[in-house]
């Protein structure tokens, strides 16, 4: 940018003036008077003490610095990234990718006005779980279903519907915590709940469940413990056996799936995840998974089961405030229908695909963009194509790796390979107009190329970039 006057200032200029030099004058042009007054003054304040202790500061450094502070201002928060950490559904990064499908239903959605809650047929009001009630009853076997912001909003509302002042008998080894501050104890304390946990860490018997039932019991619970797993002298009761307790009782018995898949996981060559439709089928009389796990939709939480108990969950006040912006009914519709048709389902659902794409295509792949990164990277280290495991994440066992392939930098000296070298390298990649994620491991640092799908664009990000 070049401003008319460089001297040193050593006193600074008003607003006014430098609103009227040329470049600030360009930068009203193209951004607006408000945004580049509120950068002047920033700049202006930010200026008065750097000029105190420095002496002076030239215009054309201003106006540099304002331009700065607008390109910073105008540029989105939210963008797109790269996530080549290995973990293919990582919260961090928003979780599952959404097929097109599911894009353009959104898109449709938001555009203009809809029937969410609108019975096109009568021309009276409709009730928003319409549009995907029955695409969940159909694949999961419920008679009832009912969706709301997100799982931890599903299992908190499903708490204060069915066991408000009440206790909820819980195994002591399924107390979990998940990623940030998903805490089982304290959703129910929130929920107006009392936690009573029966057995013990590593184990628990049926017996357990049947003496803790009082006339203070309001629901039975179980929790799929997704992100860790208890080895050794372990028992825990199959839902078959608690649901019997909770019907004889007249009790109801909840399960907490997490990342519920409505598909038998296995059948693409992944570990097999409990399924809504099997633990309904064991008894359960409502289940809850998370929208954006391994279903591959939109972020929500899904509630299925029985009529009656669904129906008292819609009916709770707190359900308006938990309820789905029609954004997201629109996208988990567009998913539920691409489950019509299983046989097309791991092309056309990216989280599938990713989670089951072949290891050799991922190394063809690996192999295919190392010229640009190494191009790019070279100063910085070795660019290697290496074997590496991907984990599913989201709660899913961190144990149950997926064989994948990507890039390895190794910085060029051993003396180099320490955590702060790695951070920069991390650091630069993130600088990078798309940012690229990726993971430090082992002295160095890693691009796990499972989820990468957009390879010529990927490639064109280093030959646009000039290398570090
Ligand atoms: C992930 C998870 C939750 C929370 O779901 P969100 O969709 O993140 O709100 C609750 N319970 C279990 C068992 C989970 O795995």
């Amino acid at each position: 940018m070049s401003v008319a006057n460089s001297a040193v200032q050593f006193h600074l200029p008003s607003v006014d003036r430098v609103l009227r030099w040329p470049a600030i004058e360009a930068l009203i042009a193209a951004h607006g008077r408000t945004v580049v007054l509120m950068a002047i003054r920033a700049e202006l304040e930010a200026c008065r003490v750097h000029a105190a202790m420095a002496g002076g500061i030239s215009n054309a450094v201003m106006a540099e610095a304002v331009a700065q502070r607008i390109a910073t201002f105008v540029s989105p928060s939210l963008r797109r990234v790269y996530n080549l950490t290995g973990t293919v559904l990582h919260t961090n990064l928003g979780r599952a990718p959404l097929p097109p499908e599911a894009i353009a239903a959104m898109v449709e959605a938001a555009s203009g006005a809809s029937n969410l809650e609108y019975d096109l047929g009568t021309g009276e009001r409709g009730d928003r779980d319409d549009h995907i009630e029955a695409w969940l009853c159909r694949l999961t076997g419920a008679e009832a279903a009912t969706v709301v912001n997100n799982n931890a909003a599903a299992v908190l509302i499903l708490l204060n519907t069915l066991a408000l002042r009440k206790e909820v008998i819980v195994s002591r080894g399924e107390l979990v915590e998940i990623g940030g501050a998903f805490r089982l104890p304290n959703i129910m304390t929130r929920a107006g709940c009392k936690l009573h946990e029966v057995g013990t860490t590593n184990r628990t018997h049926l017996r357990d469940y049947a003496d803790a039932v009082s006339n203070r019991t309001g629901l039975l619970m179980k929790a799929h413990t997704s992100n860790y797993r208890i080895e050794g002298f372990t028992a825990s009761v199959d839902e078959t056996l608690i649901a019997d307790v909770a019907g004889a009782k007249g009790l109801p018995f909840a399960v907490d799936l997490g990342s519920g898949t409505l598909v038998d996981m296995t059948r693409f060559g992944l570990p097999h995840e409990p399924t809504p439709a099997e633990t309904l089928e064991k008894g359960a009389h409502l289940v809850t998974f998370s929208g954006d796990k391994l279903l591959g939709g939109p972020q929500a939480g899904i509630i299925v089961g029985r009529k009656e108990l669904i129906a008292r969950i819609k009916k709770n006040p707190m359900k308006r405030a938990m309820r789905c912006d029609k954004m997201t009914i629109a996208a988990l519709e567009a998913v539920l229908r691409l489950y019509a048709d299983p046989d097309r389902l791991i092309q056309r659902l990216p989280t599938l695909r990713l989670l089951a794409r072949p290891v050799d295509e991922i190394e063809a792949l690996a192999r295919r963009v190392r010229p640009a990164v190494a191009g790019w990277a070279s100063a910085q280290g070795n660019v290697d194509v290496v074997p590496l495991d991907s984990q599913i994440g989201s709660g899913s066992l961190p144990t149950n790796l997926l064989p994948s392939f990507g890039l390895r930098i190794t910085p060029a000296s051993v003396k180099r390979r320490s955590g702060r070298i790695l951070e920069e390298i991390a650091s630069t990649f993130r600088s990078l107009p798309t940012p690229v994620i990726g993971r430090i491991s082992n002295g160095a640092f890693l691009l796990d190329l499972r989820c990468l799908e957009a390879e010529q664009d990927f490639i064109a990000l280093f030959a646009g970039a000039p290398a570090i």
